[in-house]
């Protein structure tokens, strides 16, 4: 039988507001433990709550950004649960009414539905030890957002290009850090898999709170065979909750799912109802910078790189600046972007780095493209010389004089090379006036060589043709 996995994910964006969401307490991350809290977000009785402005502001720039209709009557519920983590025994959170609804991600050629965007408040953090459960309360208020999408993911790997390009795009309309290991992004995961005639299906199961993509991943191809093998021996799945062990590789059951009745959602007494003016939501609008799909078609046009350039050149807001500081001087998309992705790129991969830890300054990775570009260095050359940049910080020329490389430009240094190499390959010479045209390729390889990369191959295969021809 041949099955179809079935995934929709649920999002958790802690929003970049410096106040949390009903109260002015600072929402920094790390700071002393229950440093940042205020009897307002630890729910005590007599207090509260009042609506943030910029969460509104926020979470609509997230609803623009997904393509969602923004409605423009919204009200908070409350949703009841104990658990240790969140002091009031309730969440402030959206029910009937979010904030944001019926959007859509592209990822390649196909649309994930996003179903609804809702705001509500961050729950404390529990911290396990051998002798007690320690609670830490600073978090606890931070504004999230809460992003569902439909169920319109089919394999892990979708699943991770989604998130990759969520992530992306929040970062864009910078409103969430998107720091996985500091929390603020988190994925639930609902899996099931179905026949392709839909007759034979597995139950929903949900994977809480994963903390990386690589763990989302791993436990959804978990899932799916696991749910597979179950279908295969007549069973079937339970509803439950689950989450993922990242030692052991497995999924493990936590509990029953719970269902909307559990909570017992209800209007949230404390809070105004949410009036989102035309105007405002206009204003936003305006106000929202280049996305990442926007800035991919227009990389296309205005640049013509192939679509594997395309993709890696605006895979983060900051290599696409990067990239485009660069081209700025370098009038040569094609060659930057090769480079960018042949060295630099390669670098930063084997490194772990990213872009804003480069040691060297932007100005003198244009430098040493424009010594490629204007025939000082060869390709390779720029390649030894942009590593030690890496690894030092320093400017090309300043290496260059360091390691006493010498720039190759005076074409009469190099006819003299040229020569040399031609007196000690007699044969090639012979060969190509047989018509072996290949050799010329072999000729350049030695000058480089003995050049140590210092001369324009272009130069050099100019040269050689030249005197071969009057040989
Ligand atoms: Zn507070």
């Amino acid at each position: 039988m041949e099955y179809i996995t079935v995934v929709g994910l649920e999002i958790h964006a802690e929003l970049k507001t410096k106040s949390k969401i009903f109260c002015s307490c600072s929402t920094g991350f790390g700071e002393e433990e229950n440093s940042q809290c205020c009897p307002i977000c630890l729910g005590l009785p007599g207090t509260l709550p009042s609506l943030n402005k910029k969460v509104i502001e926020y979470a609509i720039r997230a609803g623009i950004g997904l393509n969602c209709e923004i409605a423009r009557k919204s009200f908070m519920d409350r949703k009841n649960y104990f658990y240790p983590d969140l002091n009031k025994a309730y969440q402030i959170s959206q029910y009937d009414k979010p904030l944001c609804e019926n959007g859509h991600i592209q990822i390649n050629d196909k649309r994930i539905g996003i179903k609804r965007i809702h705001i509500e408040e961050d729950a404390g953090k529990t911290i396990y030890t051998n002798e007690a459960r320690l609670l830490n309360y600073n978090r606890s208020g931070v504004p999230l957002i809460e992003i569902v999408t439909e169920p319109d993911l089919s394999s892990s790997i979708e699943t991770s290009e989604c998130l990759e390009e969520l992530k992306e795009i929040l970062i864009y309309l910078d409103i969430c850090d998107c720091k996985m290991e500091e929390g603020s992004l988190r994925c639930d995961v609902n899996i099931n898999i179905e026949s392709k005639d839909k007759t034979i299906r597995s139950n929903i199961v949900e994977i809480k709170n994963l903390n990386s993509f690589k763990a989302v991943k791993k436990a959804i191809e978990y899932e799916e065979s696991r749910h597979r093998f179950l279908l295969r021996e007549n069973k079937n799945t339970i509803r439950e909750t689950r989450r993922w062990d990242e030692n052991k590789k497995i999924t493990v059951a936590m509990r029953k799912k719970e269902e909307a009745q559990d909570y017992r959602y209800f209007p949230e007494p404390d809070l105004l109802k949410i009036f989102v003016e035309e105007s405002f939501i206009e204003e936003i609008r305006k106000g929202l910078p280049e996305l990442p799909n926007e800035k991919r078609n227009r990389f296309i046009l205005q640049y013509e790189l192939p679509e594997y350039h395309i993709n890696i050149m605006t895979k983060s807001k900051e290599m696409s600046n990067y990239f485009e500081e660069v081209v700025r001087t370098v009038k040569n998309p094609k060659m930057v972007s090769n480079f960018i992705i042949s060295v630099l790129y390669k670098r930063l991969k084997d490194d772990r780095m990213d872009i804003e830890d480069l040691k060297y300054k932007i100005d003198d990775f244009v430098k040493l493209l424009e010594l490629v570009v204007n025939g000082y260095i060869s390709n390779n050359m720029a390649k030894k010389l942009y590593n030690i940049m890496h690894e030092t910080g320093e400017n090309p020329e300043i290496i260059m004089k360091e390691k006493g490389i010498i720039q190759l430009s005076n074409e009469k240094d190099i006819v003299k090379i040229v020569k040399e190499v031609l007196e000690e390959n007699l044969k090639s010479i012979k060969d190509y006036k047989n018509g072996k045209k290949k050799v010329i390729g072999f000729l350049v390889g030695a000058v480089m060589k003995k050049t140590k990369g210092s001369a324009n191959p272009q130069t050099v295969n100019e040269i050689i043709l030249d005197i071969l021809r009057k040989k």
